[in-house]
């Protein structure tokens, strides 16, 4: 049977309608299915099973399409009756989780004589209800209700500080010593012949980076750390105090343990362990970094006796230029928007082995998204949309959308990449992203042929997802393959010593920023596990224990730290998919990064099976043993140079 893609509208003003029926329609079959399991028929297991996989497919395409247009149509009328079906997807969602009906209907499922694949199938349902609490009384469940409707209102409120809390310094204008010269146009004197320059990232990250006036650098850095301080410090005592209630009521020991039991990691004092075998690796390497900049910055103030978090982005920037000879200027120039893209979708066709077939023709939201089918032997896999330009409205980030859920059989897996890249010359930081971000539709694609929704493409361990990502990000770093698409305006491919030049400079400095990492990740952790009442003081001693930086004194960075909404007390994950995607890559051969045995292997493995078995498995599989600390270790030790 011949699977179409996804019909989107030919017509700009059908859109609307698009989104009211692909939501509607898909959620009405979702309640219908629901109802029919509850019917009380007496039915084979596999029906059940059955019944339950059309559920989740339903949710699925009922959210996915619409979370996807919710960022990217131009429209925005379009986008906010996107937005109001999400909340009505996800209201569906947590209705169905705490179903106690419809929990009896699946917990009397014998599990006995399933086949793997099922038997897998229903203990993640039979989990997913659990940790939700369906199986508590009633007063526990309604508890549990109120809890996840302020944590959400919380989490809202927290970011929505941080984002409106914008803090400035005003400096005399030969402070801007330092900065490229269009930032020192956009930033005149008013009439007291002041300049201001706010805590929002376009101007705060160049200044941190490049203002040689330490002092102003310093007053900046200080009001960054503080934004949203101190109206966050007590929503975030609330949020604290909330979960730990929720892992009490579903029976965990604390937070960290609830959420971690579904992840890689497996348990909460685990996160603990992790973090401090990474900071204690990345501890003589980040030692030795550190000497090289507390040298450069004694040049400056032969005083310093050391750095403290406004000086850390400022020496590392000037080491890189002045010791590696890395020009981002010259960089660039070999980064052609068409050729980047051409050479990105060559790279990981010949590395996949797929092909992609401009969908000629193919509808889509904006004029700037380029579709393909991606086909192997002559066989259509799925269909991937790059939308890689800013424009107004539109998602500000780098991020991988499911468009289409794939099943094997029923529907081609769709995904789109949402970036925001020059069409004209690019940084070679985002050719990296670039590629990483890839490496999330990939996944998504080529893990999307599973009998089960369930465990579609990327419905992997969250701490584990980052991995096929950080590995692909290993191609966008090889001079061969930059040399085949990265050229110069008179055709000139970017010369390989250039090349290891930008992975020398790359490379100074990493067991300083996994220190800082791991930092970020114990203050994550002890949050959710102490609780202390005194939050800054945590902040400094968590600090001072593992980050390389000083503390700069008087500041509440955890007031901003904005990733304690979405991911609470995981932060480590970051880390820990680095340490699985340095094992991964370990397996390729460096001189020749598309043996096809090898990355056939990768593809078959570990992309192929999406969800459907556990992730520590599927790496051992393709590894032939267990995953293992010593290829970060390796890579963390070896010295720039
Ligand atoms: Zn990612």
């Amino acid at each position: 049977m011949t699977l179409s893609p996804l019909g989107l509208p030919t017509d700009p003003a059908a859109w609307r309608h698009f989104v009211a029926t692909r939501a509607d329609e898909h959620l009405a079959r979702a309640r219908e299915v629901i109802a029919t399991l509850k019917d009380g028929s007496a039915r084979e297991v596999a029906a059940t099973l059955g019944l339950w996989n059309d559920l989740d497919l339903a949710l699925g395409n009922a959210g996915t399409a619409v979370a996807v247009l919710a960022e990217v149509h131009p429209d925005e009328a379009v986008r906010t009756l996107a937005e109001d079906r999400q909340q009505q997807v996800s209201r569906l969602g947590t209705e169905r989780d705490l179903d106690r009906d419809l929990y009896d209907v699946m917990a009397a499922v014998p599990a006995g004589g399933l086949d793997a694949g099922s038997r897998r199938l229903l203990e993640h349902v039979l989990r997913d209800f659990r940790r939700a609490g369906v199986d508590r009384d009633e007063a526990t469940r309604a508890r549990l209700r109120e809890i996840n409707e302020r944590t959400t209102v919380l989490g809202q409120d927290f970011a929505r500080n941080i984002r409106d809390d914008v803090r400035s310094i005003t400096i005399r204008p030969e402070q801007l010593a330092g900065l490229p010269q269009d930032y020192i146009d956009r930033h005149p004197a008013g009439d007291d012949g002041l300049v201001r320059i706010t805590t929002d990232y376009p101007d705060t990250i160049p200044f941190r980076t490049f203002a040689t006036d330490a002092a102003a650098r310093r007053a900046l850095m200080g009001e960054f750390a503080n934004r949203a301080w101190p109206a966050n410090d007590a929503l975030l005592a609330e949020l604290l105090d909330l979960r730990q209630e929720q892992a009490d009521l579903l029976g965990y020991p604390d937070w960290a343990g609830y959420d971690a039991e579904v992840k890689m990691i497996g348990n909460g004092p685990a996160i603990a362990t992790f973090v401090d075998r990474i900071a204690e690796l990345a501890d003589e390497p980040g030692r030795r970094d550190m000497q090289v900049l507390l040298a450069r910055k004694r040049r400056d103030d032969p005083q310093a006796s050391f750095l403290d978090s406004s000086d850390s982005a400022f020496y590392s920037e000037l080491v890189r230029r002045e010791q590696f000879d890395v020009d981002a200027q010259q960089v660039r120039r070999y980064f052609r928007f068409p050729d980047v893209r051409a050479g990105l979708l060559e790279v990981t066709g010949r590395l996949f082995g797929v092909d992609y077939r401009a969908a000629e023709g193919a509808p889509s939201w904006h004029e700037d998204v380029a579709s393909y089918d991606v086909v192997r032997d002559g066989e259509v896999l799925g269909r991937i949309h790059l939308d890689l330009h800013p424009r107004e409205g539109k998602f500000k980030h780098a991020a991988q959308f499911d468009l289409v859920p794939g099943v094997a059989g029923r529907q081609l897996p769709e995904g789109v990449l949402v970036c925001n890249f020059s069409d004209g010359l690019m940084e070679h930081d985002d050719v990296v992203t670039l590629f990483h971000e890839f490496g999330h539709l990939v996944h998504h694609v080529l893990g999307g042929a599973q009998r089960y929704a369930r465990f579609s493409g990327v419905a992997t361990e969250w701490d584990f997802v980052e991995a096929p990502s950080q590995l692909l990000e290993e191609w966008a770093w090889d001079a061969d393959v930059l040399r085949s698409f990265a050229r110069d305006e008179t055709g000139e491919p970017i010369p390989a010593d250039l090349v290891a030049r930008m992975r020398t400079a790359e490379e100074f400095g990493k067991g300083v920023q996994m220190r800082t990492q791991m930092f970020y990740a114990a203050l994550a952790y002890r949050l959710h596990r102490e609780r202390p009442a005194d939050r800054t003081a945590l902040l400094r001693e968590t600090q001072q224990r593992y980050d390389l930086f000083r503390h700069l004194e008087g500041t509440h960075f955890h007031a901003s730290f904005g990733h304690l909404v979405e991911y609470a007390s995981a932060y480590y994950t970051y880390a820990w998919s680095l340490v699985i995607a340095k094992d991964l890559f370990s397996a390729f051969d460096a001189h020749n990064l598309f043996d096809p045995a090898v990355a056939g292997r990768y593809r078959d493995t570990i992309l192929a099976p999406g969800g459907s078995a556990d992730a520590a498995d599927l790496v051992a599989d393709f590894l032939g043993r267990p995953y293992s600390f010593e290829a970060f270790g390796a890579w963390l030790a070896r010295p720039a140079s």
